[in-house]
Parts: structure tokens; C-alpha cells; sequence
């Protein structure tokens, strides 16, 4: 076969042509023989049965009938035109009708000729009536592919249009397939079909379009989706490989003065497993020669802050500056403030750098980290600034790292000639799945573990109907000398709309817990950030018991002697949302408590996403169930969902065959890292073809 016969346009094939290949490239994206062929079915009718009109049932399923059309006439009515036929077999009448393409099926319709139909049958009066059947003549039928399950294709309005139906797309990759005499190149190694038991390529191109049973549709599935995750994998690891090969990072081989005096002195508090054994992992990537990447995942309140602390004293004792960034102002300060204090008894320069930094300050420290005073940058993205010069940036640490985008943590590799080490560290806990697909290329190190004498977080679901006895509750927990954080979901479409809510709940709430016996603290995005500080500064000191606050509070606020979590109009938040925002509380030696209000009106996914919240304060658990909710798109953001555009594979179904193939691309790099071996040849040529292709997405570092 000509090697290039897969790239040939779409029209050359038999039946397609220059108006349907338009077509098809806009409503399908299809431009190529092979994108025709990586059209996969969404599903499959049984077209086994034949059925006879007088035994027809108003059920609503697809059927399949052989017969003629007798008579083709329009009928106008006031929603439009519609074109009917009458169609008959031995047993009786009934109506096929188009409500679209009438000048197309009257030009091609044949009368009085024996057709096989098959769609759906919906009742009308006495008559049965099938809209927009897929027809074909009885005779081509007949010499057609003896398929015994449809593939049923992805299709749109236009595309039925313009005569594209089911069909005739059938036909095409039927044509397709004849074309290729089946000989499509196998792009995988005979030890892994071996080992795997995969049916071939060619078995698996055939039976997905028109599977001859159940067993070799299930076989054909599983290799194609192997397939398609194997080498998304393979792109993975190796890129993972070669930068560990190429990029040469700056080695911190000194654990140095002042690792080890904080260690030593003045440590609050004694590591967890955990954090000790990531503090490791980051270590060995230090030490080596490779540049390091790597993500740090733990639970809002595992501890990562101190995590990122002692690797900046590594790259510190080396030699170098390291900076820290977070997503909001109120964090990075946060940030700046705990290491500070942390830092007090050593000697060690650290500043932080946000937008509302004066520009007096920027100057100064502008020079500071140009001549290498400074050894601890915190700060927001102003860091990012073009402007901020380091001497000679180390290591880079990004918190809640899915605040920011990929372009931003590349922009951290280009503040160095040669790029720092990355930490990027996050609370939303990832799915491992979805990880291994996002982050593939990255190391990833977990704390599983929250420090000791953390009481588990008391959730509950409460209806707004209760909110007196809710407010009780908050007395007496205020009584005991807690603080309470009221939150309001804050959604951009309708600002003004929450905003209001978020003033009547803060009046109601001032009205019920009164001044002086009650201080209240109020903060929300239209506020100036020094009123904001202001605010939260009170909040932190003790001086106001109830923080009322929008989602801005969302992200690390660290205040321990808050306990109680107040969520309003909790069905309007998401899960991982729901979850940050618990994680406010909890963090002191008290029992604390979230409290969801909803109104009484749920949906089932509102509902799953309370009772998600009730049962388990496990983030990672409620992240598998986000994943299930939202799907891998929505849950990752538009930006990323890009790269999970994965053709017949399913990344939280298919987790099981994800992980095989992981397994393989990983097993075959540690054998054969160069493909060189004889056997490999298929994979490699397959895959310097997909790269040169760009089949498979790419990835921006
Ligand atoms: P997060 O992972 O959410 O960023 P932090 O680093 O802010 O968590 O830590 C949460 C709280 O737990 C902080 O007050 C911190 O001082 C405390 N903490 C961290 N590690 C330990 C530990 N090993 N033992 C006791 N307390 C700890
Ligand atoms: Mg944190």
C-alpha cells in the first residue's frame, strides 16, 4: 500500500468529492483518509431482525423493514414543509417523512423499488411514521458488508442536510476500508499484542466501524483505546526522560548551615511521615544533576507551606535565591508573614513583592535581587514581571498551582539562564488518573497524611428553613470563644446579583448578632485590598467573631481559632470549591464544624455533591467524585481540557487501561529508552510519525 494513503484528502474516496469533503471538514473536522478512518461509531443497532409493518409497536425503537414506496408528495403546514412517503410491504402502510434535504432524496428516491428502511417508528393517528430513515436499496444491501451491528456515527443537522446521513458515511468508511485491502500498518511491538492479547490493527480498524459480534467489538475497543493511551503515554515519559537528559539543573549537593539549624532549632513542630518523606523525594531531585519539576499534592492542611520552606533552605545553603508564588495578595502575604516569623532567628533576607508593592519598595528590591541580598522571594504573579531580575534563581515554588496557568509556570524557567528547580504545590488533590494524563511529564510526591491531633471536620446539610437554630449553634461556639467564617458564593454572570446577596445575608446577620457583644468582619472582591487587609487583620487578631466573606477567603487563609465554616447557597458551589472552603477551619486543636445552607430545591448533582461533602472529608475521594460529576474537561479548565481530547479512549473510564498503558510505555523506555531493538521498529516508526504529524496534542512546558 502506498504509505501515504492514509493522508490522502478526503476527496478522492469513491462517493465523497469536493462538496462533501467541505462538508465533512466543517461540521466533522474530517480532511484526511485516516480522520475518516478515526471516526469511531458512538454506538450500535442490532441489524440482524427484519420486522414486518402490521408488527409494528408505538415503543419508540429503532427498526429495521424492507418494502416500497408507492407514492411521494409535500405536504405545507404551518411549521413547514414536509415531504411524505407512503411505504408499503405485504402486511401494510405506513409513512416515511423528511422534514429537511427534499430536493435531495426527491432527486435520488426511487419508486416502486425494494428499499430496506431503518430508523425509529413513532405512532400518529393509525398510521406508523418513520422521520429521516436511513434507506438503501435492497439489491446493495444485499451485496453490502454482511454487518450485523450499525454503526451509528457521530452526526449534525447540516450534515443530514445536505444528504450526509448515517448511511452514506457507513458507505464511505466501508469504501475506505475496501481501498486499504485492510493493510493498515500495525504500530505496535509484537511482545505487547502478545502480552496483551490485542487483536491487530487491521482486526480492531474493522470490527469498530462494523463489528461481525459483541466479543470483537469489545476486542476492538480495547485495543484502539490501549492504543491511543499507550503512545499519549509514551509522549509523556520520554519527554520526561530527555529533559532529565538534556536540561541540566543546578545540583544542591549541600545540605548546608541553614537546612540543618532549622531542622535542629527551630522547627515548631515535628514533621509528619509524610512530610519527611516528600522533603526527600524533593531532595533526590535536588541532588541530581536533572532539572527538577515536580508536583506537590497534599490536603489543605497537610503542611506543604513548611514543605517549601526547608527546600528553599536547600537552594539557599547551595548558593542561590528562591522565590514562592501565590495566587492572591491575602495568600502571598499570609505566605511572607509565616516564613518570616519562621526565619526570625536566622540570618536570611526575605521580602515580598505583589501588585500593590510601592514603587520606592520595588526599587529597593529590585537591586536586592539583582546583587543577590535577597534570598526568599514571596509574592503573586507579580514575579513574574520581566522587570524582577534574580542573581541566581535556584528554585521556584508555585502554591495552589492550579490557579495558574501553564504559561505562567513556564515563565518561571526563563527567569535563569539556566531554568530553577519547580515545586508547583496544590490542595485540589488530582485524581491520580487524570494526573498521570496532565502531569505525566512532571514527578509527583503526595502528603497522605494530616499532622497529628487534627479532629476530622463535622459536616452537615441544613436547609435554609433552619437557619435560627444554626444561628444558636454559632452563639454558642462564639460563647466558646470561636470564630466563624459565613461564605457566599460569588459567581461571575451574576456579580451584582450575588453581591446583593452577600449585603442582605451581612445585614441579616448584623441584625441577629448585634453590636457590642458581636463584631463582625465583612470582605468581598469590590473592597480595596488594604480595606480587605484591614478586615482580615481583625478577623486574625481575634477583635470580630464572624468573618462574612465571598470566595476570596477560598484560598490558604490560615486563621486556627476559626472553627465553624458557614457555606450559603452551598448547591451553587462546586465540589472542590466546597472542599477549599472547609478547609478554612479545622486547622486548630478544636473540634470545628461546615455547615451547608441550600434552599430546598436540589439538583441530583447538588445533592451527590452534599452528600459528597457529608461523608468524607477525603480530597482525594472528592475528587474522584468531581472527576465523575464534571468529567476531566471542566474539572482541569478550558485551557487544559485541550490535551484530553482523546478519540475513543475515556481517561476515567478507561483508568484501568490507562494504567496498563502506562506500565508499558514506561516498561519499553527502561528496556529500549532509543526504540533501537528490531521488535520496537513498529512503535517507533508509528510514533516519529505522530510526532512529526502532530497527532498527538502537544504539550507546552
Ligand atoms: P497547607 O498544606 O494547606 O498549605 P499549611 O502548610 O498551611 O497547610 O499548614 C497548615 C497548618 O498546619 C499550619 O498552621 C502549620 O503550621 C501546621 N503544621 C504543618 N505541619 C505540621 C506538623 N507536622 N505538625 C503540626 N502542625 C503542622
Ligand atoms: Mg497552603
Amino acid at each position: 500500500m502506498n504509505p501515504n494513503f492514509l493522508q490522502t484528502p478526503i476527496a478522492y474516496l469513491k462517493g465523497v468529492g469536493p462538496n462533501r469533503a467541505d462538508t465533512l471538514k466543517s461540521e466533522l473536522g474530517i480532511e484526511t483518509y485516516r480522520d475518516l478512518l478515526h471516526l469511531f461509531p458512538n454506538r450500535y443497532l442490532d441489524r440482524t431482525s427484519y420486522y414486518k409493518i402490521n408488527q409494528l409497536q408505538p415503543s419508540g425503537a429503532d427498526v429495521q423493514i424492507v418494502g416500497k414506496i408507492i407514492h411521494l408528495k409535500t405536504v405545507e403546514q404551518k411549521r413547514g414543509k414536509r415531504l411524505v412517503a407512503s411505504f408499503v410491504d405485504e402486511t401494510g402502510q405506513m409513512e416515511l417523512v423528511w422534514f429537511r434535504g427534499h430536493k435531495w432524496i426527491r432527486e435520488n428516491l426511487k419508486l416502486n423499488e425494494p428499499y430496506v428502511v431503518f430508523g425509529r417508528v413513532s405512532k400518529y393517528g393509525s398510521t406508523f411514521s418513520m422521520p429521516h430513515p436511513e434507506m438503501e436499496l435492497l439489491r446493495n444491501h444485499e451485496q453490502g458488508l454482511k454487518i450485523a451491528m450499525q454503526p451509528i456515527y457521530p452526526s449534525t443537522e447540516k450534515l443530514s442536510g445536505k444528504g450526509i446521513t448515517n448511511r452514506v458515511v457507513s458507505n464511505m468508511v466501508q469504501q475506505l476500508i475496501l481501498e486499504s485491502k485492510g493493510n493498515f500498518p500495525e504500530p505496535l511491538s509484537r511482545p505487547i499484542l502478545e502480552e496483551l492479547k490485542l487483536i491487530s490493527k487491521a482486526d480492531a480498524l474493522f470490527n469498530i466501524h462494523f463489528p461481525k459480534n459483541q466479543e470483537l467489538l469489545a476486542k476492538a475497543q480495547f485495543r484502539l483505546k490501549f492504543e491511543e493511551l499507550f503512545f499519549v503515554q509514551l509522549q509523556l515519559i520520554s519527554k520526561k526522560l530527555l529533559r532529565k537528559q538534556k536540561i541540566k539543573g543546578m545540583p544542591f549537593g549541600e545540605v548546608g548551615e541553614h537546612f540543618t539549624e532549622f531542622f535542629e532549632n527551630h522547627l515548631p513542630f515535628d514533621l509528619t511521615d509524610a512530610q519527611k518523606r516528600v522533603i526527600k523525594e524533593i531532595r533526590n531531585d535536588l541532588g541530581s544533576n536533572a532539572q527538577m519539576n515536580r508536583l506537590l499534592q497534599g490536603d489543605v492542611g497537610s503542611g506543604k507551606t513548611i514543605v517549601a520552606l526547608m527546600c528553599m533552605l536547600l537552594a539557599i545553603d547551595n548558593g542561590f535565591q528562591a522565590c514562592l508564588m501565590a495566587p492572591t495578595e491575602i495568600l502571598a502575604t499570609q505566605h511572607y508573614n509565616g516564613l518570616k516569623e519562621l526565619l526570625q532567628p536566622m540570618d536570611l533576607k526575605i521580602a515580598l513583592l505583589t501588585g500593590s508593592t510601592k514603587k520606592s519598595e520595588r526599587t529597593l528590591l529590585h537591586n536586592q535581587l539583582e546583587n543577590g541580598n535577597l534570598n526568599i522571594l514571596v509574592g503573586t504573579h507579580a514575579l513574574l514581571e520581566d522587570k524582577v531580575q534574580f542573581k541566581n534563581l535556584g528554585l521556584a515554588i508555585v502554591d495552589e498551582q492550579h490557579r495558574f496557568g501553564v504559561a505562567q509556570r513556564s515563565k518561571l524557567w526563563h527567569k535563569n539562564n539556566t531554568p530553577p528547580h519547580i515545586l508547583v504545590m496544590t490542595a485540589t488533590p488530582i485524581p491520580r488518573t487524570l494526573a498521570m494524563s496532565l502531569y505525566g511529564d512532571l514527578d509527583i510526591s503526595v502528603i497522605d497524611e494530616l499532622p497529628p491531633g487534627r479532629k476530622p471536620i463535622k459536616t452537615v446539610h441544613r436547609f435554609d428553613g433552619n437557619r435560627l437554630k444554626v444561628f444558636r449553634f454559632i452563639k454558642d461556639e462564639i460563647a466558646k470563644g470561636r470564630q466563624i467564617y459565613i461564605v457566599y458564593p460569588l459567581i461571575q454572570e451574576s456579580e451584582a446579583m450575588d453581591y446583593k446577596d452577600l449585603m442582605d445575608g451581612y445585614e441579616s446577620i448584623v441584625r441577629d448578632f448585634p453590636q457590642p457583644e458581636y463584631q463582625i468582619s465583612i470582605v468581598h472582591g469590590q473592597m480595596k485590598p488594604a480595606d480587605k487587609d484591614y478586615e482580615m487583620e481583625r478577623f486574625l487578631k481575634g477583635e470580630t467573631q464572624i468573618m462574612i466573606a465571598t470566595t476570596v477567603i477560598e484560598v490558604g487563609v490560615n486563621v486556627p481559632n476559626a472553627s465553624v465554616m458557614i457555606i450559603e447557597s452551598a448547591e451553587r458551589f462546586g465540589l472542590s470549591q466546597l472542599h477549599q472552603l472547609r478547609g478554612r477551619v479545622g486547622r486548630g486543636a478544636e473540634q470545628s464544624f461546615c455547615i451547608l445552607m441550600t434552599g430546598n430545591k436540589l439538583s441530583e448533582d447538588a445533592k451527590t455533591r452534599l452528600q459528597t461533602m457529608v461523608g468524607t472529608n477525603d480530597g482525594f475521594e472528592i475528587a474522584e467524585v468531581d472527576l465523575k460529576l464534571r468529567g476531566p474537561g471542566d474539572l482541569m479548565g478550558t485551557q487544559q481540557s485541550g490535551m484530553l481530547n482523546l478519540k475513543i479512549a475515556d481517561i476515567v473510564k478507561d483508568n484501568q487501561i490507562l494504567k496498563t498503558a502506562r506500565y508499558h510505555a514506561i516498561q519499553l523506555l527502561k528496556n529500549d529508552p532509543r526504540l533501537e531493538k528490531e521488535e520496537n521498529a513498529p512503535i517507533l516508526r508509528a510514533f516519529s510519525k505522530m510526532m512529526a504529524n502532530k497527532t498527538i496534542w502537544n504539550y507546552i512546558s
